[in-house]
């Protein structure tokens, strides 16, 4: 196109297309170099990538952002402006989707050569629409004006078989060989990304299968007139890549969601195999993490592969099996912990449940001295408490040789429930990795203004080692280094108040504290308890009006899973109670709350930078680790959390005195669910917590329909499982801790360095170093 006639969003795929060039020249030298020099390859299989956008991060990966930005200038475009245009890669749900963009980035930031395998969805995460607080979910079309990051990778696509029978077949020497029929087969095309590292050390690959029918035409059947049946098989098979399954959810989409996991673990693992010629020897050449119970499938689908493909005996195959795979944990709670109906296993792949079985056998008869029934009921693979259903977490950790949580609490708390009794017979396969974050995106591209001041104060070491952000704690108490930390938090700040008001029609005060609650809304994650606190702080600003009150902004944001009525009925009470405190007049330049719609990554990178506060104050013992909180303390927000995840070990690297922790403790909540009056005497004991729910519950925030909430407050009097009732208290007393340091700035700042300077020990580069060592056994510098 000629500049004259150029859209913006034309300008935004040429600025890509002319950098893809040189990414594409470094993709084939890594990929040349990781196959002549036979290193081992690190193999990352998760169902979800929350990627964001992508050109930001190359361009300053590659370090020609400001070449870019020049070029462009020079022809009158704004570089800003376009890449605002960029499409977000939104293909997961939250936490462990972004988990996974991250360890991406920092694998190809340390030069690891590594492939990470997942499913290309044409819809990824729903867009969030809000009305009158209602969310409505959208189909989001990332993919609408096509995809410049992403290559078409036909000539390596391959065969997924489903359903069928298996044929046993007796070899001349005797021996039973199992031959699988399956009665379906769709083909998985892969759509290769590459992943750019930082000072473009190496280029790797993320490959993503899309589905596709092995014939996209029933030409007889169209021929006959039957225009829509003669493309049904093409649409059932394509259906598999279509949408990606909200996970945070109880039981959803049950086989769609199960061929989806054995559609891009199958071919993965086939498109890996082709890597490395010798399959006895896979486990030299090839570690591959599972990420979560998604992939699990993979235990199964190996051991096929190397017995039944392969020829390979059983112990040898179990041997590589194991030695091959990881898998990493990232949830207790027991409605999240995937287990399938081993009916649907039979009929969907009938070949994988007789290995299970036989896995389990094994594993059984394993077993020395005298065992009791309940040690055998909770070490086999098979459930069978509600229907016999196949334990995915329990396959996944026979089949691998280590199993990690992602925090120490998570990590600790896995050894006591879950795993207690394979974690006995199999002592040392349970390890702790804690989860980090990439500080390429979640601090340098998405805060220039903090970067440059540290890299004035620190020296542009910190770009590449963060352990140097240390050196800030010398400066804490430093008048001119607090007031630039301010003002360009400020500019960040007004950015924010910018989008806020462009995207939720109201006008914040940037000098007010923001306090920021964004993540997944989910009742462990606790946005009911800042709600309540929120309707609490309005009553009390109502009955002292007159008194000094700090200004605070509340901002929240996330999405719930479509059928998580609880989790939508609390966004609407954002919006309602919202709404009551802007109709007062009272409580202007004191109290604001606002909803962001449609939390994603690009959002969450707008939010961060410009947050005074975060929110992390899940119910202790239920949040495996959290990646938000270390994106907000290591950009110098204050924490107001429980002792849950990974708050626990930021406390330890920011000091306790820089940190707000409040509530009861993971070992406290479990003694206090033992009571089910506890909610109704918390409430009892507080009449501040009385008088806010009674707000709530009596139609005060929602006049139009009296009793939205009454379901919703009396379950907490009733049946309080995630104490809200009993944390309240102190989350109030917490808060207005804060309150009163806000009105001490220096002592605020002074925390909020320490913050930073003590965030290091977060880069996901530190957690992938330690995943290399420990569990891939690759040298990594
Ligand atoms: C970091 C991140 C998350 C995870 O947030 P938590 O507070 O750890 O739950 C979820 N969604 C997005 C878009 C993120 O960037």
């Amino acid at each position: 196109k000629d500049a004259t006639v150029a859209t913006p969003y034309d300008w935004l795929t040429a600025s890509i297309e002319v950098v893809r060039d040189r990414i594409i020249d470094q993709w084939i030298k890594a990929t040349k170099e990781a196959y002549e020099e036979k290193e081992k390859r690190v193999y990352y299989l998760s169902l979800e990538f929350l990627i964001g956008r992508l050109m930001r991060d190359a361009f300053s990966n590659l370090g020609v952002m400001e070449t870019m930005r020049a070029a462009l200038a020079s022809l009158g475009v704004d570089l800003d402006l376009i890449a605002g245009l960029e499409p977000d890669a939104a293909l997961g749900n939250g936490g462990l989707g972004r988990l996974a963009a991250c360890f991406m980035e920092s694998m190809a930031s340390l030069g690891l050569p590594a492939h990470g395998y997942g499913i290309r969805y044409d819809y990824g995460i729903f867009r969030q629409v809000l009305a009158e607080g209602v969310q409505h979910e959208v189909p989001e079309d990332w993919l609408a004006f096509g995809n410049p990051w992403e290559f078409e990778r036909p000539d390596l696509s391959c065969p997924v078989g489903f359903g069928g029978h298996v044929e046993e077949v007796t070899e001349e020497d005797g021996a039973v060989r199992h031959v699988w029929h399956p009665a379906e087969t769709v083909t998985a095309v892969p759509y290769d990304t590459p992943v750019v590292g930082w000072r473009g050390r190496r280029v790797n690959t993320l490959r993503l299968w899309s589905a596709r029918a092995p014939s996209p035409l029933d030409l007889d059947a169209f021929n006959r007139g039957d225009h829509v049946g003669a493309t049904a098989g093409r649409a059932r098979a394509e259906a598999i890549s279509r949408v990606l399954y909200p996970s945070d959810e109880s039981p959803a989409g049950r086989e769609l969601r199960l061929r989806q996991e054995y559609f891009f673990t199958s071919a993965s693992l086939r498109d890996l195999m082709r890597r490395h010629p010798d399959p006895g020897k896979l486990h030299e050449h090839a570690a591959v993490q599972l990420n979560d119970t998604h992939p699990a499938l993979a235990v199964a689908e190996l051991m096929r592969l190397l017995v039944d493909e392969k020829g390979i005996g059983w112990e040898q195959a179990w041997t590589v099996t194991r030695e091959t795979l990881s898998y990493t944990n990232h949830t207790l709670l027991p409605e999240a912990l995937e287990t399938w109906p081993v009916e649907l296993m039979e009929r969907l792949l009938p070949r994988h449940m007789q290995i299970i079985y036989l896995i389990n056998w094994h594993s059984l008869q394993s077993l020395e001295g005298p065992r009791t029934e309940d040690f055998i009921r909770s070490v086999s693979l098979i459930d069978e408490t509600s229907g016999r259903r196949v334990r995915m977490g329990h396959l996944a950790f026979l089949g691998s040789h280590k199993v990690n949580g992602v925090s120490a609490l998570h990590t600790d708390l896995m050894r006591e429930t879950v795993f207690r009794d394979l974690a006995s017979l199999h002592p040392g396969r349970i390890v702790n990795k804690t989860n980090g974050i990439t500080f390429r995106r979640w601090l340098q591209q998405a805060n220039p203004g903090l970067t440059a001041i540290l890299v004035d104060v620190l020296g542009p070491g910190i770009l590449d080692d963060p352990g140097l952000l240390a050196g800030l704690a010398a400066h804490e108490g430093d008048p001119a280094l607090r007031e630039r930390l301010r003002a360009a938090r400020a500019r960040n700040k007004i950015a924010l108040a910018r989008l806020i008001e462009e995207r939720a029609g109201t006008r914040v005060d940037p000098s007010a504290i923001f306090d920021v609650q964004v993540k997944r809304i989910h009742e462990y994650k606790r946005q009911l308890l800042n709600l309540v606190e929120t309707a609490a702080l309005y009553e009390a600003i109502r009955a002292e009006p007159h008194r000094n009150w700090t200004p605070r902004v509340k901002i929240m944001a996330g999405k719930a899973a479509p059928s998580y009525h609880k989790a939508k009925l609390i966004i609407r009470l954002a919006h309602d109670l919202g709404r009551r405190i802007e109709e007062d007049p009272s409580m202007r330049g004191r109290l604001k709350l606002v909803f962001l719609p449609n939390y994603n990554v690009s959002l969450a990178e707008r939010i961060v930078p410009a947050a005074d506060l975060s929110e992390q104050i899940s119910t202790a013992g239920m949040e495996a680790s959290g990646t938000g909180n270390m994106k907000f303390a290591l950009n110098g927000a204050l924490t107001i959390g429980t002792l849950d995840g990974a708050n626990v070990e930021i406390r330890e690297h920011v000091g306790p005195d820089n940190i707000t922790i409040f509530g009861l403790t993971a070992p406290e909540v479990a003694i206090r669910r033992s009571d089910p009056d506890h909610g109704r005497a918390a409430i009892a004991r507080s009449p501040r917590l009385a008088s806010a729910l009674h707000l709530i519950r009596s139609g005060g925030v929602s006049p139009d329909e009296k009793g939205r909430y009454a379901a919703l407050v009396d379950g907490l009097s009733d049946d309080d499982a995630f104490m809200v009732t009993d944390d309240f208290d102190a989350y109030w007393e917490a808060q207005r801790g804060l309150d009163a340091l806000w009105a001490d700035q220096a002592a605020w700042w002074r925390r909020s360095i320490a913050n930073t300077a003590g965030m290091a020990w977060f880069s996901s580069d530190r957690t992938i170093r330690e995943y290399a060592q420990d569990i891939w056994r690759m040298p990594v510098e």
